[in-house]
């Protein structure tokens, strides 16, 4: 497992990880993982997991770090990740970095880049208003919104400084049109030496 390019996509919520997750999934032919996704898609079918995740989802709350990281080994081990993959959601806690690191090191391969989406708080939260429209998420409530905020604060904004000290991360303004956000990784990636 050696070969590809391995993204992590890292923001606030609204900052427009989903979006651009899959503008970079299909330019770089990988497959892009969210965990929230696939929660979701749990609760929808109503399965163990997905009975498990639902209270933790709906007050804004991170779904404990043991169903998360055995869901993301199982989800690593399939095939279609053998040739890289980008990962949206997660890690978000410094356990699930160390998680990841650990199933890195057992694949004997390494993250490229770290690509930290940007955004203010007071547009993320008018960007998950209108969301809260659109799609009708129950954790899309102004209350639970500015709540997953402080857990992305506390919990998440931290991992930024341990993948910055690795020199992984790429902070990309995530204001603006849809393409003009993915032009701007793109140019950053570029940069690295990441290229499709
Ligand atoms: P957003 O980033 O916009 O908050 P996500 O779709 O990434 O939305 O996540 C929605 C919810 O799913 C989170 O609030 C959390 O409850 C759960 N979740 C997603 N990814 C993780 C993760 N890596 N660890 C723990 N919980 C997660």
């Amino acid at each position: 497992m050696a070969e590809g390019t391995r993204i992590l996509l890292i923001g606030p919520p609204g900052a427009g990880k989903g979006t651009q997750a899959l503008e970079l999934s299909s330019a770089f032919s990988i497959p892009a993982i969210s965990t929230g996704d696939i929660f979701r898609e749990n609760v929808r079918n109503a399965t163990p997991l997905g009975l498990q995740a639902k209270s933790f989802m709906d007050a804004g709350n991170n779904v404990p770090d043991s169903l998360t990281n055995d869901l993301i080994t199982d989800r690593l081990a399939s095939p279609d990740c053998v040739g890289g993959f980008l990962l949206d959601g997660y890690p978000r806690t410094t356990d699930q970095v160390r998680h990841l690191d650990d199933f890195l090191a057992d694949h004997h391969t390494k993250l490229d880049v770290v690509v930290q989406l940007v955004a203010e708080p007071d547009i993320v939260v008018e960007r998950l208003r209108k969301r809260a429209v659109d799609q009708g998420r129950t954790d899309d409530d102004e209350a639970v919104v500015r709540h997953r905020l402080d857990v992305y604060a506390e919990q998440t904004a931290p991992l930024i400084d341990v993948y910055s000290a690795r020199g992984l991360v790429a902070a990309i303004d995530g204001i603006g049109d849809i393409s003009e956000v993915t032009q701007r990784i793109t140019d950053a990636l570029h940069a690295r030496g990441i290229t499709p």
